[in-house]
């Protein structure tokens, strides 16, 4: 074990109790009062820590938050990616409380992503206290509405990150502690058809029934499917009609779209947007687009892997990597092109579970390996290969 680490794990029971502190705060997404008093909490410990904090205020959902250390030196931004936001309405601390046992600490939000934030805080704070805070600038964004899609900050969260060099988000861990290196990305279409009304008794024969159409289209777009490339798309809703003795007039079908590659992504949006009636008479009107691209394990997502790898076996810690089928605002960077790397937060399992855990050791190794990054990271070793 390194010294470094063993600084980190003398500092377990801190972290842990100051990642207690922010689970007490609930902060579900759409209570901006409530995610931006966690928020304002975050400025004044960024502050503390010698950061500089600016706020970005959003309307609806909690205010994006950058704290930035060492603003004026040289070379391409640092970026630490966290949500202050959680799935959990408030309450939930009454139902699912806080509460330790043995090496795991449960709470609502403790893994996805107190415990990121916790882990980049501490990284920080540790490198500042020893007095090894790299000369180059180190970013710590906190999005307040990532657990509803970044709406609100996805944008200012796409043009901060375009300065940066590595953009590190603090999902929580892979299995085994590992990395996030793929994302699938997410497009989401609705399929409206339309036809005619008319008396099933009387005249079905002048009737143009939607239903029928939509049931066309649905298997239409099933054969869209790609799984062994890792492409799904998935017909979820259906709804048509308006009574028993009615030919049909209209209906819809929703359709999820989860791919690995931007290449599928455009395949199956030409061919959702090209969709054309199959019964004579109808129409297919479609609504939707690709909501995220994915986070690809291209050749620069290999390239930032081996660095991190390298880096985290230099202190002593060993560690895989995985992926996963939803999204998070890596989608955003990655797809930029901007070298990132996700799942740096805690390990545990449950998120958006009732069982939602943190194996609390993993707290010192993860903030280790994150200080040891900002100190030891290259950045033109990713992006140029
Ligand atoms: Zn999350």
């Amino acid at each position: 074990m390194s010294e470094l680490l063993d600084f980190f794990n003398a500092r377990t029971e801190e972290m842990v109790e100051r990642l207690e502190h922010i689970v007490r705060f609930e902060t579900p997404t759409h209570n901006k009062e409530y995610v931006d008093r966690l928020g304002e909490y975050i400025t004044e410990v960024c502050e503390s820590m010698g950061g500089t904090m600016t706020v970005y205020p959003l309307e609806t959902v909690g205010n994006l938050r950058l704290a930035t250390w060492n603003a004026d030196a040289p070379g391409k931004p640092l970026m630490i990616l966290c949500h202050l936001d959680t799935v959990w309405p408030v309450g939930t601390l009454e139902t699912m409380p806080l509460h330790r046992d043995g090496e795991l600490l449960y709470g609502p939000g403790a893994l996805d992503m107190k415990g990121g934030v916790i882990i980049g805080l501490e990284a920080v704070r540790g490198l500042v206290d020893r007095g090894e805070l790299p000369d180059r600038p180190i970013w710590l964004l906190f999005n307040g509405d990532e657990e509803t899609g970044s709406i609100g900050s996805r944008e200012l969260i796409c043009d901060l990150a375009r300065q940066c060099g590595l953009v590190l988000v603090m999902e929580p861990a892979a299995a085994g502690e590992g990395l996030k290196t793929w994302r699938k990305g997410i497009a989401r279409y609705t399929v409206h058809t339309k036809g005619r009304a008319s008396h099933s008794g009387n005249a079905p024969e002048a009737g143009i029934n939607a239903v029928i159409e939509a049931a066309h289209q649905a298997l239409i777009l099933h054969e869209l499917n790609d799984l062994p490339n890792g492409t799904s798309v998935s017909v979820t809703v259906i709804h048509g009609g308006i009574a028993m003795n009615v030919i049909p007039p209209e209906a819809s079908i929703q359709v999820d779209v989860r791919f690995l590659k931007a290449s599928e992504a455009e395949r199956v949006d030409r061919a959702v947007k090209a969709l054309q009636p199959v019964l004579p008479g109808a129409e297919v009107i479609v609504e939707g687009c690709i909501d995220r691209g994915p986070m690809e394990r291209n050749a620069q997502m290999v390239r930032a892997f081996q660095q991190a790898q390298a880096i985290g076996r230099s202190i002593g810690l060993e560690f895989g990597e995985d992926g996963s089928g939803g999204a998070s605002d890596g989608n955003f960077t990655a797809a930029m092109g901007i070298p990132t790397l996700d799942g740096m937060g805690a390990g545990g399992i449950g998120l958006h579970a009732a069982h939602e855990q943190v194996v609390m050791s993993s707290l010192p190794r993860r903030a280790a390996l994150v200080a040891q990054m900002l100190v030891d990271w290259d950045v033109d070793a990713v992006i140029q290969g």
